[in-house]
Parts: C-alpha cells; sequence; structure tokens
C-alpha cells in the first residue's frame, strides 16, 4: 500500500484547482445570467454558453464531491478499496485518479451498465 500522505497531498492540490474552476465558472454563470436584457440574437450565443459552462460546472462539483469522499476515506482508512468489490485499487490507477472509488474491473462494469 502506497503512503497516505501522497495521495492526500494530490487530493489537496486538485480541490484547489476545482475550487478555483468553480468559482470562475460561478462568475461567468452570473455575467451570462445579465445577457436575458439582450435582444434574442446575442441570448442564443449566450445561452448556448451557458448550458456548456454549466455542464463544465457540475462535473466539477461532482469531481469535488468525489475528492472530498476520498479524503473522508483517507481519514477513515478505508482509502483505495473499492466499494464494490473491496479489493485494493491499483496504485498506478490512484496516482491517475486519485478519487476513484471503483477498482479498474468494476468501474468498466459500471460504465457498461450506465450506457
Ligand atoms: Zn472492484
Amino acid at each position: 500500500m502506497a503512503q497516505n500522505s501522497e495521495y492526500k497531498e494530490l487530493l489537496l492540490n486538485r480541490k484547489k484547482e476545482i475550487e478555483k474552476i468553480i468559482n470562475s465558472l460561478k462568475n461567468e454563470l452570473k455575467g451570462v445570467n445579465s445577457c436575458d436584457i439582450k435582444e434574442d440574437g446575442d441570448f442564443a450565443a449566450c445561452s448556448t454558453n451557458s448550458e456548456n459552462n454549466y455542464q463544465i460546472y457540475k462535473k466539477q462539483l461532482q469531481e469535488l464531491k468525489e475528492i472530498e469522499e476520498a479524503l473522508l476515506a483517507i481519514e477513515k482508512e478505508t482509502y483505495g478499496i473499492c466499494q464494490m468489490c473491496e479489493e485494493p485499487i491499483d496504485p498506478e490507477r490512484l496516482k491517475i485518479k486519485p478519487f476513484a472509488k471503483y477498482c479498474i474491473d468494476c468501474r468498466e462494469l459500471i460504465e457498461k451498465e450506465n450506457k
């Protein structure tokens, strides 16, 4: 088992990045709302942009949630264990995606089910 403190640092760094992205997206989304008053042509352009930003915003929020869960798991010493099969997650995978909750096998199963 690799050192959890390493992952914790990865997670905390990522968390900071995401919080920055979320904050700037929030500002952009707010700015876009003021487009509502403009004439129709502008509004169309603005709302497409806002839709994209909103999707990114939602994704970032989701990732932030997963990071917080992973940090909690480190505290509880359940970090790095697949939540489906309870096998340890490959450390190489955790380095790329430190907030992974599932091992590669289970992740693939879930993705297939979601399709
Ligand atoms: Zn698994």
